[in-house]
């Protein structure tokens, strides 16, 4: 059975650090529904003009275009054995939409680890992100910088600032994952799949107990 895992939990809290390191010690691949949807921007898709208004105001892409999005990407070869999710699903919708699409490939979820910080924190972590511009690996100007300062340690790429993590919609990001995406906690906590992690430790302790988590 592919193993699925969701990592779930609010903007900047870690999911997409997590998920690289992750991807690299495990057999499974990082899917980010943002980086799906930064990668149709810079390419100009439709579906990357569909979605800018949206990313753009830190508010969520519809679902129709979202599960449509994501089912294709998890349909292709490297995603036979699973994928660690980041960022989706982030409505109930999606999350049933997910139940269904791992059902038609013989995969289902196996955990959730749920990565927690206070709002504070999450601030702090998304004004201090800079993103490489070519693979989107993340850093951040205090806890994780580049050797190099504005170049990614390993594409070389330049590093900049997303749009969405500017004060002020971050700070909407945050109201919005409450509203809209904080009910799957409870969502998989009933379905006995969640594992709550304290996202304020350092890097390598989040890695440590999500390792532990998804070995279970
Ligand atoms: P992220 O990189 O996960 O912080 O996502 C950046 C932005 O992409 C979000 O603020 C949303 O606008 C959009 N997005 C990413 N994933 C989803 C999703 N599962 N559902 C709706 N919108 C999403």
């Amino acid at each position: 059975m592919a193993k699925y895992i969701v990592l779930l939990g609010p903007p900047s809290v870690g999911k997409g650090t997590q998920a690289e390191i992750l991807a690299g010690k495990t057999s499974l691949v990082h899917v980010s529904s943002g980086d799906l949807f930064r990668e149709n921007i810079k390419n100009n898709t439709d579906l990357g003009k569909q979605a800018k208004s949206f990313m753009d105001k830190g508010e969520l892409v519809p679902d129709d275009v979202t599960i449509a999005m994501v089912k294709d990407r998890i349909s292709r070869p490297d995603c036979k054995v699973g994928a660690i999710l980041d960022g989706f699903p982030r409505t109930p919708v999606q999350a049933e939409a997910l139940q269904k699409m791992l059902a038609g490939v013989k995969g289902e979820v196996n955990v959730v680890p749920f990565i927690t910080a206070a709002p504070e924190v999450l601030v702090e972590r998304a004004s201090g992100r800079w993103t490489c511009k070519a693979q989107g690996h993340i850093y951040h100007k205090k806890f994780n910088p580049p050797k190099v300062a504005d170049k990614c340690d390993i594409d070389g790429s330049e590093l900049y600032q997303r749009e969405d993590d500017k004060a002020e919609t971050v700070a909407r990001r945050i109201n919005i994952y409450f509203e809209q995406t904080a009910p799957l906690v409870d969502y998989y906590r009933n379905k006995e799949k969640l594992v709550e992690i304290d996202g304020t430790q350092s890097i390598d302790q989040v890695t440590d107990a999500l390792l532990s988590a998804i070995k279970r």
